[in-house]
């Protein structure tokens, strides 16, 4: 059930390189952080997954399976996606944005006409409770919530389908430091309790530090750093900066660019 990228590079038609020969595994249930600055590359690496971009070399697996335009029907109903700025609707109600999760899994026709099995609004109503959201929340329209209340609706709809696999692209990037904590708790809590793999990019160390499994830093679409918090932070807060601000430095963890 792992995760693979396997000497992926990623050019764009304008010539920017956005990701260069990556190479890494990610066992089942870990939390992994993809860690850079803006623009180092942490996006095109979580839309390689769910192929939302597709790599020029390299490949990427799946629990085994390639990703493809063949294989996209099959893989998607298995990776939750979670978005820094939220992508729900808010016009709608937090009970139809949390259901929506389970459309991969339903066909066109039912959900145009909103029929969701009683199991799946079950299950919607159940990860409303489970990420701190009151029955009185269930059809407030989202417009009308907080940030931090709007992430925690989208971590419900990332969880519908019991996926195995979890992409939170920045989560906290619009959300202020303490409830930027508790979201990630969240999604760490969620996703540890189901033995779900994911790949969070952050651009805030402390962050990464405390909720990470694993740091993957990128800088330039390269991967300069691979291992766990405790190695990242032995290498000093100045090298760390610099690993991820600009020059790689020399710890044994460091991939030389
Ligand atoms: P991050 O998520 O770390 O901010 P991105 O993956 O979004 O980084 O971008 C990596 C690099 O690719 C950046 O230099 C960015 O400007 C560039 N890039 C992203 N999308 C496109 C695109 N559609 N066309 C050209 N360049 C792009």
């Amino acid at each position: 059930m792992s995760l693979v990228f396997d000497h992926v590079g990623k050019r764009f038609p304008d010539g920017t390189v956005a990701l260069a020969d990556v190479s890494f595994e990610v066992p089942a249930g870990q939390f992994c952080v993809i860690l850079g600055r803006s623009g180092a590359g942490k996006s095109t690496l979580l839309r390689c997954v769910n192929g939302l971009a597709t790599p020029g070399s390299g490949k990427v697996t799946v629990g085994g399976v390639e990703v493809a335009a063949a294989t996209l029907r099959r893989l998607r109903p298995r990776i939750g996606m979670i978005h820094q700025s939220f992508n729900l609707v808010p016009r709608a109600s937090v009970a139809t944005n949390v259901i929506a999760g389970a459309l991969p899994a339903v066909s066109t026709g039912r959900a145009l006409l909103g029929l969701f099995p009683r199991t799946l609004r079950q299950k919607a109503c159940a990860l409303i409770a489970d990420v701190g959201l009151g029955e009185a929340h269930l059809q407030r329209r989202v417009a009308s919530l907080s940030g931090g209340q709007q992430q925690r609706v989208g971590i419900a709809r990332a969880f519908m389908l019991e996926p195995d696999y979890v992409l939170a692209d920045e989560p906290v990037a619009s959300l202020d430091p303490q409830t930027s904590l508790e979201i990630m708790a969240l999604i760490r809590r969620e996703a540890k309790q189901r033995g779900a793999t994911v790949l969070c990019s952050l651009h805030q160390i402390d962050l990464a530090m405390r909720f990470a499994d694993r740091i993957l830093a990128l800088r330039e679409g390269r991967v300069v750093f691979d291992g766990p918090p405790k190695a990242l932070a032995s290498s000093g807060l100045g090298q760390i900066y610099d690993l991820v601000r600009s020059e790689p430095c020399s710890s044994p963890q460091v991939m030389h660019a």
